[in-house]
């Protein structure tokens, strides 16, 4: 008989089931969106009991498009949008709050607040690796604490718990109100800014600051062993969890960057660049968050240096849904090719503030170079080149920070099916960009996790052995013109700094 892996990818847009097969294809599909909340500027929230239903309902949909059962699954890994933050009853199973989306910016003033404190943006950078941002969890769970009515109370007396997604859809499948498995792994941990990376335990220091009780976090296990079996009566019933990576770290496992030096770059909603740097925790003198990458089972913690990016693929999104200037994301491509260049416009989309290397919440979103000879076009094409332009940002990050400039980038996610885009960032990167196979490197690495820990691949060098290249593109452009185009965009980037008080 032969068996397979299934990996739940809860995303920030959507919700997917992939099952996959021991070469690391994928054999079945399901997948649902979710209402995106946008109840005042700056703040993003979900449902969480609709992506629940939505995990539920895309876990029936795979196994039948594969005409699979439970049996087939031999284990099921979990992948989620990071730093995603739910507070719910344990009691009753229901969530406080909306969950509050990785972008957000609700929480600048505990942020700041925090900062004041002593320290400012660095606060705690030494203990958690990031800089104090309204990106991470922590501040987010304040914020339910402070401004859902009864919340404190309830919390302190043991009654709510906090989970980003992973711990959300894992505790409901094993059984929810009914012995639900409370737990996350040290990639999602990571993200909170509650966790010690040297440790994987909860600094209780940093949790008092941000007045979290300590009895509201899961437990920290690793990224890869049997946290439980799925317990409701879905379609995996029975199968055991176990595997849980944050969809970034998910997507760095599923590229196979299994030794320090080797880097990804996801093109998704927003674009996160990872490189493993092995055992050692490389702090960033550049901008950039040191993170966990993964731990397998008892082995040693792999961490990674991150450049996280807010706006790519969301900015496309923008274009279609906000300004109906396309019908759909693949048709900025076409717009973007009826020009040359950019006709001088540089697009800066700061809609969260800006993160990786700049970490400036007091930015906002700027179209600069504007002139009566700008099009449609241009403006497609700046859409474009600004997700090419900000990666760029982030290797000159990461070249400074390993002093080992890289030589060629892995690339994966929603936005890599544009061609003109990845022949750009080749350009004004000056290294090749090479795509794999598997575009799916999420779900694929989430799989990875589970399958390692119950023996369906026996080592990291299986993942490696199934990682194979669909397509390079080179560099093309001239170095004078790829330095004019990039000290436009450094100029342009400057623009959109002190909006907000
Ligand atoms: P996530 O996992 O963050 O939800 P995906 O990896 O599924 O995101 O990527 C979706 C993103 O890719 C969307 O923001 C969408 O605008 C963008 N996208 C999809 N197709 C294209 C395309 N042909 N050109 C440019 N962007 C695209």
């Amino acid at each position: 008989m032969t068996s397979y892996v299934a990996a739940i990818d809860q995303g920030t847009t959507s919700t997917r089931c992939m099952i996959f097969d021991h070469s690391g294809r994928v054999v079945a599909v399901d997948q649902r969106e979710h209402e995106q909340i946008f109840p005042k500027a700056g703040w993003v929230e979900h449902n969480a009991e609709e992506i629940w239903e939505n995990t539920r309902a895309v876990a029936a949909g795979a196994l039948a498009k594969g005409d699979l059962v439970a049996g087939d699954i031999v284990a099921v890994g979990i992948t989620n949008q990071r730093e995603t933050t739910l507070v719910w009853d344990r009691t009753t199973g229901k969530p406080v709050y909306n969950a509050i989306v990785w972008q957000d910016t609700r929480t600048d003033k505990i942020v700041n607040d925090l900062g004041a404190l002593g320290g400012g943006q660095e606060r705690y950078r030494e203990k958690v690796g990031l800089p104090l941002a309204t990106y991470f969890s922590g501040p987010k769970i304040k914020w339910i604490l402070d401004n859902v009515d009864g919340a404190r109370e309830k919390a302190e007396a043991g009654d709510l718990v906090f989970g980003n997604m992973d711990t959300w859809v894992l505790w409901n499948m094993t059984g929810g109100v009914d012995g639900g498995v409370h737990v996350t792994d040290p990639t999602n941990a990571s993200r909170t800014m509650l966790m010690d990376l040297d440790t994987l335990t909860w600094d209780a220091g940093i949790a008092e600051e941000m007045t979290i009780p300590l009895s509201m976090l899961p437990e920290i296990r690793s990224s890869s062993e049997t946290y439980g079996k799925v317990r409701e009566k879905g379609a995996l019933a029975g199968v055991p969890i176990a595997g849980i990576l944050g969809d970034q770290q998910a997507a760095t496992f599923g590229q196979a960057c299994l030794s320090p030096g080797e880097a990804k770059n996801t093109y998704g909603t927003g674009n996160f660049m990872l490189l493993n740097t092995g055992t050692e925790k490389v702090m960033s003198d550049n901008g950039l968050l040191t993170t966990v990458c993964y731990k397998i089972g008892s082995n040693d913690t792999v961490y990674a240096l991150e450049g996280s990016i807010a706006v790519t693929g969301s900015l496309v999104q923008w274009l279609r849904d906000n300004l109906g200037l396309i019908g759909s994301a693949a048709e900025v491509e076409e717009h973007a090719r009826t020009v040359e260049d950019n006709g001088g416009a540089y697009f800066v989309p700061a809609f969260s503030g800006l993160f990786a290397p700049y970490w400036r919440s007091d930015a906002r979103g700027a179209i600069v170079g504007l002139t009566r000879y700008v099009n449609k076009g241009h403006i497609a094409r700046a859409v474009l080149e600004a997700t090419a332009f900000q990666s760029r940002e982030v290797i000159d990050a990461m070249n400074a920070d390993s002093g080992v400039p890289l030589k060629s980038l892995k690339v994966d996610g929603g936005m890599v099916v544009n061609e003109l885009l990845m022949q750009f960032q080749a350009d004004i990167l000056g290294v090749p960009v090479i795509r794999p196979v598997v575009n799916e490197t999420t779900a694929l690495g989430a799989a990875y996790a589970a399958g390692l820990a119950v023996g369906f691949w026996k080592s990291e060098d299986d993942i490696r052995n199934n990682w194979a290249q669909d397509k390079q593109w080179d560099p093309s452009m001239d170095e004078a013109r790829r330095e004019a185009e990039y000290r436009n965009w450094k100029k342009a980037v400057t623009k959109t700094f002190d909006w907000v008080e």
